[in-house]
């Protein structure tokens, strides 16, 4: 249940007011070169526009360079600024462009400025903090020491309820994963899926997708349309917010297989399990039920039935370890994805049976025994953070300090969002 929250410092902010914050270098004022005034403007879903006044008492500014990082981790980005004329006064401004790729709204922006001049002063300021504001819309923000929730068309209640389910979220997934963030996630909430299409690359966004966290970035984007059930914002909040909590258990390059990342999240989700167990025994009964080693296969499956299946089903899977070797044995088996991505291997290590004897195992605890599951060696899923989803709208961007996140999506059910 969503508990509300007391005693909680709650500030209810314009967003648009953050638009266009100005800042001026004063820590680095004592050399030759000088930030005199810079400033960033937010043109969502565009682009983010630096300015930079600078000047160099020793001789002409020559090279100019801008390192960005879009969200709370990860390596900065660097552009070498080429448009602006070499002079002992440089003014000039910076179009970053954000329309070719997928960045949502009020994603947090760290950046700052390298200055160099023709007699080889270089000047490289402290980082500064910005965030990338969507000024399209009167966005709303509440806020308490755990979460930050943004939202627009609806009115204070809404904002709180949301506040309240991010918070329960919040402090139950801490406990679970043990890990505790070094950053306030931030749970937007829009109103219409075209709304939330806006900024991603490839425009349209699958009509199946219910909200979407980025890897990396600190933020979760969730579609509440008016005349939603309540239940679907208690699903969609935590369900999103278990994928960033993962995110940072999973540091560096582990990973759970996207098919046990999904039912991890649908698992938290907490309000549903009995119905995707329902969900789960009634694809028994029928035959219907996907192997466990088609599940990555069918996790993202076009037909969306398909997917809320696999999705229903993987929860189960997680809720069958936790019942049959303890919530320690779920913890040690998840931990176990730090260092392998090789389900099979682990379920030996630490549940002490391989995932054939397991699948029997889960069917048996469904109340469908079989005698056999089909026993395909699947492919040893090395995942590379952040994994690719069918609905990626670019490459994944592990290796490049770009920042094009890669979507985890929740689907909602076939138009009813149960
Ligand atoms: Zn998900």
């Amino acid at each position: 249940m969503i508990k509300a929250k007391a005693g909680f410092a709650i500030v209810l902010t314009m967003v648009l007011a953050l638009a266009g914050v100005g800042f001026t270098a004063s820590a680095q004022q004592a050399g030759p070169i000088q930030v005199l005034n810079q400033s960033v403007t937010s043109n969502y879903p565009n682009s983010l526009n630096f300015h930079l006044e600078a000047q160099s008492t020793a001789g002409d500014i020559t090279s100019i360079r801008l390192s960005v990082r879009f969200g709370v981790e990860g390596s900065f980005l660097s552009n070498r600024i080429e448009d602006f004329t070499p002079g002992q006064l440089v003014v000039l401004d910076y179009e970053h462009d954000t329309f070719d790729v997928t960045l949502p709204p009020f994603v947090p922006v760290d950046y700052r400025w390298q200055i160099v001049d023709s007699a080889g002063n270089t000047l490289e300021t402290d980082t500064y903090h910005t965030e990338y504001v969507d000024n399209t819309r009167a966005w709303n923000r509440l806020e308490n020491e755990y979460v930050a929730v943004y939202w627009y068309g609806y009115d204070l209640a809404f904002g709180s309820a949301i506040l309240s389910i991010a918070s329960d979220a919040y402090l139950r997934l801490e406990r679970f994963f043990g890990v505790s963030l070094e950053f306030k996630p931030r749970v937007l909430v829009f109103s219409s899926r075209d709304d939330f299409s806006v900024y991603h690359a490839g425009g349209e966004e699958d009509p199946n997708i219910g909200g979407q966290y980025y890897r990396g970035l600190g933020v979760t984007a969730n579609i509440i349309e008016p005349g939603d059930p309540r239940g679907w914002w208690d699903k969609l909040i935590p369900h999103e917010l278990s994928h960033l909590f993962s995110d940072s258990y999973y540091s560096g390059f582990s990973a759970l297989p996207s098919w046990l990342e999904e039912g991890l999240a649908t698992y938290n989700e907490l309000i549903n399990r009995d119905q995707n167990l329902y969900l789960v025994q009634h694809a028994a009964a029928t035959g219907e039920i996907i192997p466990m080693i088609d599940l990555e296969r069918t996790i993202y499956d076009d037909d969306v039935n398909i997917s809320i299946l696999s999705y229903a089903e993987s929860s189960t899977i997680i809720r069958f370890i936790a019942e049959r070797w303890g919530e320690p044995g779920l913890q040690a088996f998840l931990a176990a994805f730090r260092e392998s991505s090789d389900v099979d291997s682990n379920m030996r290590a630490v549940l002490g049976v391989d995932m054939t004897t397991f699948e029997l195992m889960w069917r048996a605890w469904l109340g469908y025994p079989v005698e056999s599951v089909p026993t395909l060696i699947p492919t040893p899923t090395f995942i590379i953070r952040p994994s690719p989803t069918p609905w990626s709208p670019a490459p994944g961007a592990a290796v490049t300090p770009t920042p094009i996140p890669t979507p985890t999506s929740s689907f909602m059910g076939g138009g009813s969002k149960q």
